[in-house]
């Protein structure tokens, strides 16, 4: 049976609305901005599993109190079967070399003064794990396995002398120096150019193999998830709203907002026509999320129950789980 690395459970997080001096005296109570809202799932040992959804559907968020760089509001994270939700910083110094992220922004991420060979190994020095001739080593080793060549000299160039692709593999290259178990990859091609992305993508599934990686995939492209990710949850304001292995979900969606997202997925025949479902209208606020379910503003299937009783996360068969009121 295949083990669970990270199990979340009821997580939620909300932040407090930041409100003008004269406003917060005047104001009855606090607002909150509900970016995650009690959500439950696994990731398991080994497999790359997909976060998707619009902006602004708490994916980003979800990632980073995984990696408890942001604190939660409520709810377990479990990594390994250790509840680390409530661990002190010294508690998860441990912890925090298991797992590590991949921002979207690559040249945001590195620091513009530092060498790019330097920024990969900073964490070696950091967390103590060798010396500087040591790091120049491992650094060049790691350079290699994720084709940032030629090595020794690339190592000595600084961020804005590398293409966008370059960059990329640096932060990459910068997650697996520490040799952890779990990565969270924002949006990791996003800022990549089209013509690298698919490179990237095979680089990340080839060094899953040989590093014996877990990977939770954030993404705004579900195009992107069906060549990457095993597993998949679909996410709209806080809340997850079907989830599956990757087959299940994409060949037969449960979730009319699941539906929407997948007819955006462009096929790849020019002649091919597809119908659109992409609901009008934006998401609503996550400050005061529409009540009942919270597509129910948008979605084409409502019904009046809707609007009232929030559905539940319903097992379909095949651990393929989906909330709505039609199943
Ligand atoms: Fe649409 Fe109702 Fe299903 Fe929500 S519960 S997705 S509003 S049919």
């Amino acid at each position: 049976m295949v083990k669970n690395l990270v199990e979340v459970r009821n997580l939620k997080k909300y932040f407090p609305v930041q409100k003008g001096f004269v406003e917060t005296l005047l104001a009855r109570k606090i607002d909150y901005i509900k970016a995650v809202d009690d959500i439950s799932f696994n990731i398991r040992k080994g497999e790359v599993f997909g976060l998707a959804g619009e902006s602004g559907s708490g994916k980003t968020t979800t990632g980073r109190l995984i990696l408890r760089l942001t604190e939660p509001t409520e709810g377990k994270i479990f990594f390994n079967n250790t509840d680390i939700s409530s661990l002190s910083p010294t508690e998860m110094r441990g912890f925090r070399k298991r797992m590590q992220i991949i921002f979207q922004d690559p040249y945001a991420s590195l620091n513009p003064r530092m060498k790019i060979g330097d920024s990969i190994g900073h964490s070696l020095l950091i967390h103590k794990i060798c010396d500087e001739d040591e790091k120049r080593k491992k650094v060049l080793n790691i350079m290699e396995n994720v084709g940032l060549t030629p090595t020794n000299v690339l190592y000595g160039k600084y961020p804005h002398q590398l293409s966008g692709g370059q960059r990329q593999r640096a932060v990459i290259a910068r997650a697996l120096i520490l040799q952890p178990d779990l990565i969270v990859a924002d949006e990791p091609i996003a800022m990549a150019d089209v013509s690298v992305r698919a490179t990237l993508l095979k680089l990340m599934i080839d060094l899953k193999h040989e590093f014996n990686l877990t990977y939770l995939f954030i993404t705004h492209d579900l195009a992107t998830t069906k060549y990457i990710c095993d597993r998949i949850a679909i996410m709209y304001l806080g809340k997850i709203f079907e989830t599956g292995n990757i087959y299940d979900v994409y060949s037969n969606p449960k979730h009319p907002y699941t539906e929407a997202l997948l007819s955006a997925v462009p096929i790849p025949d020019p002649k091919a026509r597809r119908k659109h479902l992409i609901p009008g209208g934006e998401i609503p606020s996550p400050i005061n999320p529409p009540p009942g379910c919270r597509f129910h503003p948008r979605c084409p299937h409502t019904m009046d129950i809707c609007s009232k009783e929030e559905p539940e996360l319903i097992d379909l068969g095949n651990n393929h789980l989906v909330a709505c009121h039609l199943k």
